[in-house]
């Protein structure tokens, strides 16, 4: 014997037992899950067969017929999944079955609560894989020979799942691979027909490969085809049940959790494809994930190409699962092909309009509360990406507002329109970092006073999205916090006409000189004694804010303090003969108007020494 036939034994890779422990104790009431999960990946392995077949028709090696078989033994209690796919070598089986070569691993690992109910959801979302073997057995015996070797050159794996596995070269005629699972002494049940049946119905019907079983009964022989074998999405929908669709996505998606909405259609005419989009309930742990780039599986006549996102539905919709299969792409279609591909175009545009249809209508119902906190802040993304269906995508979008004192975001734009003042212009908001800094933002004060809402928007997307949507419906988008409010109200106008000549404006610009781009008097506070207003065309100062913790630099520019007249500390100021007690206070008005607003100090340490001045002055005055 060879050193490489030998029997050796291997440690599991270390999250591969982290996942195991999981899996074992995780997932007990979601055990009948193994078999899902073994079935996917032999259709999956006779998926591969067929598309390397393509290219080299001497891999069917005269088996061209495509098969899973199921059986189980009461005696043994063994149930054995076998397929007739492309087969592992004995590295493969090693690095396959010994490692999680998956993306994501790590922010899964990460994402973990410890909570038992919630991890076992998440590892649900994860896909536990082939390891699920694991959750009702406790030995796992894998026989496979890869498509093309020679029989001398089969792979015995296997494993008690405790942290080894031992892999053997053996003699294997049949191509594929055999899967035999020594069941649990509390799993024993599934060691039954009846049971098995009800199982592959349920969780594995849409599989396109027949799945045969030993008929059963007394004087039954042969085998029998078990389930509808016809993927589900060719079929028609007025024949398929929300049962069924759910359960379709539970096994594409790895989310047990039931999904919010699904569109099914069969597009005909210049291209014919059929595609199933599912709305998830609820976003997976690896939203946020940049590598992520699964969640729709692409079949080329029935034939499974890959899992791909990014070309048929675009980054802001990473959300959608789902399927699409034509016959319009050549079968060895790459991913680079794909991504100058007329077809694939057309493809994806159709796609787009149908998720958004399928949003639309979620939109109207009582879900889309829990659409939007679940996607609301990825869908703002596709104002910024998606300039052909901006503003498809601008309808969709909810903001809090100054109506409701809650941080819900339920408003639309188009209801904002629908209450607007009669001879309001714009649509106003505010974007600042976090509900409460722009709910109390001083920058507000005149629009309360006026009965104008502003939208009040306090994600980080939110910059973004402000500065690419800046028109709805004919109406701009104006940020309460930029730019002189000409258009509110002439009630303050007269005092503008006076701010020319106001000396106190005067006296505030020279003892801030180094600190602000100008003062003026506002039209905004009716409360606060001061603000900092941006330009109309200048960067926000929330903007400056993520931009500098992003490490990006980020150019000084100096913003316009606004004061409010009316206000007792400005009155008092009128009246200040000492020019340093004057620069004390003016610069305590500019840094109160930075922090009112959320912002940094320069000097920190120096505002609380001038504050505390301040005061100690007027308490012994
Ligand atoms: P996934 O299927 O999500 O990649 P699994 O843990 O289920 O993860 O399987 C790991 C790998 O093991 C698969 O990617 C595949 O390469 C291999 N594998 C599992 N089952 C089979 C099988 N029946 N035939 C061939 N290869 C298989």
């Amino acid at each position: 014997m060879t050193l490489e036939t030998q029997k050796e034994t291997r440690g599991f890779e270390s999250e591969v037992k982290q996942l195991l422990d999981l899996v074992i104790n995780s997932l007990y009431s979601n055990r009948e899950i193994f078999l899902r999960e073994l079935i996917s990946n032999a259709s999956d392995a006779i998926g591969k067969l067929r598309f390397a077949a393509l290219s080299d028709d001497s891999l069917y090696e005269s088996e061209s017929d495509m098969l899973i078989t199921l059986d189980y033994s009461n005696e043994h209690n063994t149930i054995t999944v076998c397929d007739n796919g492309i087969g592992l070598s004995r590295d493969e089986a090693v690095e396959n079955l010994g490692t999680i070569a998956r993306s994501g691993t790590k922010e899964f690992f990460g994402s973990l609560t410890g909570d038992q109910r919630k991890d076992s959801e998440l590892i649900g979302q994860f896909g536990v894989g082939f390891y699920a073997a694991f959750i009702v057995a406790d030995r796992v015996v894998v026989t496979s020979r890869k498509a093309g070797l020679a029989k001398t050159e089969g792979v015995r794996w296997e494993s008690i799942g405790d942290g080894e596995f031992s892999i053997e070269t053996v003699e294997r005629a049949k191509r594929g691979t055999e899967v035999i699972l020594h069941l649990k002494d509390d799993a024993k049940e599934f060691a039954n027909g009846f049971q098995l049946r009800e199982l592959c119905k349920r969780y594995s019907d849409h599989i396109s490969i027949p799945i045969q079983m030993p008929k059963e009964g007394e004087d039954e022989e042969g085998v029998e085809t078990i389930n509808a074998a016809t993927a589900l999405w060719l079929r028609n929908k007025s024949d398929i049940s929300d049962e069924e669709y759910q359960e379709f996505y539970k096994g594409l998606s790895y989310d047990f959790t039931e999904p919010m909405s699904w569109v099914h259609s069969h597009v005909e005419g210049k291209h014919e494809y059929t595609s199933l989009f599912y709305i998830p309930g609820a976003a997976p742990f690896d939203l946020w994930d940049n590598e992520r780039n699964r969640g729709i599986k692409l079949y080329v006549q029935r034939i499974f190409i890959m899992e791909e996102s990014e070309q048929i539905l675009p980054r802001y919709l990473r959300f959608v699962r789902g399927v699409i299969d034509t016959n319009d792409l050549p079968l060895n279609v790459s991913r680079e092909l794909l991504q100058r591909n007329k077809v694939i175009d057309a493809i994806r545009a159709g796609s787009i309009k149908k998720v958004l249809g399928a949003i639309e209508r979620i939109a109207k119902s009582d879900d889309y509360a829990k659409f939007w906190s679940e996607f609301g802040r990825v869908l703002k993304e596709g104002v910024i990406e998606d300039f052909d269906n901006r503003d498809r995508v601008a309808k969709l979008l909810r903001f809090s507002s100054t109506r409701d004192s809650l941080p819900d975001a339920d408003v639309s734009l188009e209801e904002y329109i629908s209450r607007k003042k009669e001879d309001q212009e714009n649509i106003y908001f505010i974007v600042a970092d976090g509900f409460g800094a722009a709910k109390n933002s001083p920058h507000l004060e005149a629009f309360r006073k006026a009965d104008i809402e502003v939208l009040l928007l306090h994600e980080p997307v939110d910059e973004w999205l402000v500065s690419h949507l800046t028109e709805f419906e004919g109406m701009a988008l104006k940020s309460a916090a930029h730019g002189d409010l000409q258009e509110l109200g002439s009630e303050q106008e007269e005092q503008t006409n006076d701010a020319e000549d106001d000396k106190l404006v005067e006296r505030i610009k020279n003892a801030l000189e180094n600190m602000v781009a100008d003062v003026r008097v506002s039209r905004r506070l009716t409360d606060s004694p001061a603000c900092l207003v941006s330009g109309d065309n200048q960067m926000s100062a929330n903007l400056e804010r993520i931009l500098k913790a992003t490490g990006q630099e980020v150019p000084d520019s100096k913003r316009t303090l606004e004061v409010n007249r009316e206000h007792p500390m400005l009155q008092c100021m009128d009246h200040f003969q000492d020019e340093d007690e004057f620069a004390t206070w003016a610069s305590l008005l500019f840094e109160q108007s930075v922090l009112a607003e959320g912002g940094r100090l320069e000097d920190p340490a120096g505002f609380v020494k001038r504050m505390n001045d301040a005061l100690l002055k007027m308490a012994s005055g």
